[in-house]
This record gives structure tokens, C-alpha cells and sequence, in this order.
């Protein structure tokens, strides 16, 4: 009986079909109405994972565009859907049958119109050339049958990505190769030129997203750290350097007599747009990292690099010689019990009291700690160094900053606003530095303002050009 249903099962997935973009026959596992079927399942776990961003009017100047590219690309009678979505990764995909997505946080980065089509018309040529569907095998059609077509800048290391290889498996992400990655940016090509959008559009994203990695690795050199590169699965994945010479190469082939840019539209759409982290993530402002569901606030120094991470929010200094780290945790006992287990044997405890909360604090040969508890929550506020002398040196700011954590008032709840890009127009004497002054950005704020404005790593803006700043 199960032998019977497996085969069956096979024989309906494995077929023939018609590829739209070579004109051939592929051997694939799934007709177009199962790959419709597979996309529209997928799309609500996707959405479910991420949540939609909430703007009727950017999710409707997305679609506009994104409309408008399909009905030139290789399957203009497919039904395309694209959505926002409200995340700060900096990532599009797609998914078999029609469904592309975009993140509100790549779409800071884009500084046009065509830009936005460019990596929309990347998506939908993976969707054509049914590269989600060409990369599966049997077995994997019969389990998920799903691979999303993504992807710009691989960051998976986030929670929403491993949520997302929990849910879909282990195809999710498994690598496009790179002869699929090169063909949905030629493919994108063609459906820009055939919209009146520049082709050079694509050379324009890339170069963004080249960007990205040199000033992560400027970022990584100033906090000590490894700079986020590539690695794992993502090895099949061409290197924005090689993927750069290729597409200026396809981008070359094509000319469009009067591209249509839309630097105007697309900053009109964008103004407002959430930046980083959303309210319910929790609010780096200045390094003052606020939570209103936790009902918690602490103030990090100045010159030291805030990152919220999913698991955790963590401060680096300024060479990467300390850090401080806060975790969530469950209570056990009192704020000293905890804290007299974290200290062991060679560790001084403190039990207090700080901003009104019972707290204790733990001191160690190059480490001090803080433990409060808010309703039924425990927070572990870590400040650890690499030497002796940084814990010399560090040690007063590492304390100051956990004596920072307070309760919010309601005041204060009421004042937690995510942050956004704001468009302006430049006034002569404008600089980036001046406009960093006014951002909450934090020591990096020159080098953000520089890259949403494709201005990296020493452009200026010009007197009446328009500006993107984060307010
Ligand atoms: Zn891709």
C-alpha cells in the first residue's frame, strides 16, 4: 500500500515541462498549477514569519512596479504577487509561482525607481527561469517541495531566517547556484530594458551591496570582530565582485533609448519608511536601547557599537576590548542567588538596589555583571573585557550602563518611536557629517548616511539634491 502511494505520489511530480525562458523542455517535478499551489502555501508561512509591512501605499507603489515588470518578463499570464515585508534584513526573494518579496530594509538602501525594479526584476527572472522548482529533486518534492529563490545578500544568521530553514526544511536557502543567481540578474536585465528602466540599474544594486560588505568590514576592524562574509552554503553564491563584472557586461547589451529613473517616486514612497529595528524588536536610539513590551531601558556609552541581536543586545567598544551583553533569562531565587552562582568561587556579590529594582551585582578579575528582575523576567547584563588593563579601563562605563536599566514610566513607553528615513533636500553647506549630528546612528551614523544615499565611502551630498536622513 505505501510502496503504491509513493509512486503515485511520483508520478504525479515528475514531468515534463515547457521552460518559459529557453523555450525547452526541462525535466521538472511540478506543473505550473502545483508550483502556483506550492508558492500560495509557502507564501502564507512566509508572511506568518515575517509580517507584512504596514503601508497600503508602498505595498501598492511596489506591486505597481513589480506589475509592470512581469507583464514584460518570459511568463507574463503568470498571477504575481509582491509584498513588503517588515524586516531590516536587507533581502528579496522569491518563491516558485509568482511570489516576490522585499524587505523593508533593502528598500532603504535603493535610491530610485529602477533601483527598486532591478532587484524585483532579479525575483521575477527566478520565477521565470522556474528556478525553484528546476532545483528540486524527488525526494525533496515529495517532502517540501520548495526551495525560495532568494537572494541578494545572504543573512540567514538571523532568528526570522532559521525560523524560516526550520519551517521550510532544508532546501530553503540551499544555494542557487551561481549560474542561477547570473541568469536571474540577465534576465532581469532584459525585463528593465523592456519596462524603459536603465539596465545599469542592476550595476547599481550590486555596487550597494558591495558597499555593504566593505563598510562591515571597516565595522568588524574598529569592534575586533570577523566582518560578515559568506560562508557555508552560500559558497555556490558568486561574489558581488564577479556578479558585478557579469552584470555590467548583460547590463551593456542593452540600451533604452529615454529611461525612465523615478529618483523622485521612489523617495517620495519611501519617506517615512521604518529603519532598522520595528518598536517591538526594541529602539536603539543614540545607544539607549528601549523595549516597551519588556517595559525595560538602558543607556550604553556613547562610542561603543550597539547591535540587537535576536538572542541577545549586545555593546561593543570602541576596538573591540570590551563588551557588554544582555540576556533574558528565568528568575531563580533572588537576584543574588543567581548572581553568587555566576560569580562561583573567585567573584564578589552585591546584592542592591538600582533605579527601584532588587539587583545584584557581580564582580569578577575581568568581568562585572548585573542581575535584575522585572515582573517575571530576569535580565543578565554582562560586561566582560579581553585584558586586565581593558577591565581597568572599562569598568566604570561597563557599571554605569547596568546601573542605567530601569523600568519604563509611561512616559517614556509613549515615546518609543522606531527609527525612519526622512527625505530632505540638501542646502548648500550641507554635509554628511552635519547630517549625521542629528541622527540617532550612533558613532556609524557618517558611513550609514553614506550608503542608503550611494554616497559610500566619501561622497557629499550636492546643495538642492534630495537626501535620505534617519530621524
Ligand atoms: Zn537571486
Amino acid at each position: 500500500m505505501r510502496t503504491f502511494l509513493i509512486v503515485g505520489l511520483l508520478l504525479s511530480l515528475v514531468g515534463c515541462a515547457n521552460n518559459p525562458v529557453t523555450g525547452r523542455n526541462d525535466f521538472v517535478m511540478m506543473s505550473e498549477n502545483q508550483e502556483i499551489a506550492v508558492g500560495r502555501q509557502s507564501d502564507a508561512e512566509v508572511k506568518k514569519q515575517y509580517q507584512v509591512y504596514p503601508s497600503k501605499a508602498l505595498q501598492d507603489y511596489v506591486d505597481s512596479v513589480g506589475q509592470k515588470l512581469a507583464k514584460n518578463s518570459h511568463r507574463p499570464n503568470l498571477e504575481y504577487h509582491f509584498t513588503v515585508l517588515d524586516s531590516p534584513e536587507i533581502n528579496a526573494f522569491a518563491l516558485p509561482g509568482g511570489y516576490v518579496y522585499i524587505t523593508r530594509g533593502i528598500m532603504a538602501y535603493l535610491n530610485s525607481e529602477a533601483e527598486l525594479a532591478a532587484v524585483l526584476g532579479h525575483e521575477i527572472g527566478h520565477v521565470t527561469a522556474r528556478h525553484g522548482v528546476r532545483q528540486q529533486s524527488a525526494t525533496q518534492a515529495a517532502n517540501i517541495g520548495i526551495t525560495i529563490a532568494s537572494i541578494f545578500i545572504p543573512q540567514i544568521n538571523t532568528n526570522v531566517g532559521h525560523n524560516l530553514t526550520n519551517l521550510l526544511g532544508g532546501a530553503l536557502l540551499s544555494g542557487y547556484g551561481r549560474d542561477h543567481e547570473l541568469e536571474a540578474d540577465r534576465l532581469g536585465a532584459d525585463y528593465l530594458a523592456r519596462s524603459d528602466y536603465d539596465p545599469q540599474a542592476i550595476v547599481k544594486i550590486i555596487g550597494v551591496l558591495k558597499n555593504q560588505e566593505l563598510q562591515d568590514v571597516e565595522l568588524a576592524k574598529q569592534e575586533g570582530r570577523a566582518p560578515r562574509r559568506y560562508h557555508g552554503v552560500f559558497a555556490t553564491h558568486p561574489d558581488n565582485d564577479t556578479r558585478l563584472q557579469q552584470a555590467v557586461g548583460e547590463a551593456a547589451k542593452q540600451t533604452v533609448a529615454q529611461p525612465f529613473a523615478g529618483r523622485d517616486e521612489f523617495l517620495t514612497a519611501i519617506n517615512g519608511l521604518i529603519f532598522n529595528d520595528s518598536v517591538e524588536q526594541g529602539v536603539v536610539r543614540n545607544n539607549r536601547f528601549a523595549q516597551a513590551e519588556l517595559g525595560i531601558a538602558l543607556q550604553f556609552p556613547l562610542d561603543w557599537q550597539v547591535h540587537n541581536l535576536p538572542d541577545s543586545l549586545l555593546a561593543i567598544s570602541p576596538q573591540g576590548e570590551a563588551n557588554l551583553q544582555m540576556k533574558l533569562g528565568k528568575p531563580n531565587g533572588t537576584p543574588g542567588n543567581v548572581a553568587r552562582i555566576l560569580a562561583g568561587s573567585n567573584g564578589q556579590v552585591e546584592e542592591v538596589t538600582i533605579n527601584g529594582l532588587s539587583a545584584a551585582l557581580v564582580y569578577l578579575p575581568t568581568a562585572t555583571m548585573g542581575v535584575f528582575y522585572v515582573d517575571q523576567q530576569a535580565f543578565l547584563i554582562q560586561g566582560t573585557s579581553k585584558t586586565a588593563p581593558a577591565y581597568i579601563k572599562y569598568k566604570t562605563a561597563m557599571l554605569e550602563a547596568i546601573r542605567s536599566f530601569h523600568t519604563l514610566s509611561a512616559e517614556e513607553r509613549k515615546q518609543i518611536k522606531p527609527l525612519t528615513v526622512r527625505v530632505i533636500t540638501a542646502k548648500s553647506g550641507d554635509t554628511i557629517a552635519k547630517l549625521a549630528q542629528r541622527s540617532p546612528l550612533g558613532q556609524s551614523a557618517e558611513s550609514y548616511l553614506r550608503l542608503i544615499n550611494a554616497l559610500y565611502p566619501t561622497g557629499e551630498p550636492q546643495a538642492g539634491q534630495k537626501v535620505k536622513i534617519i530621524e
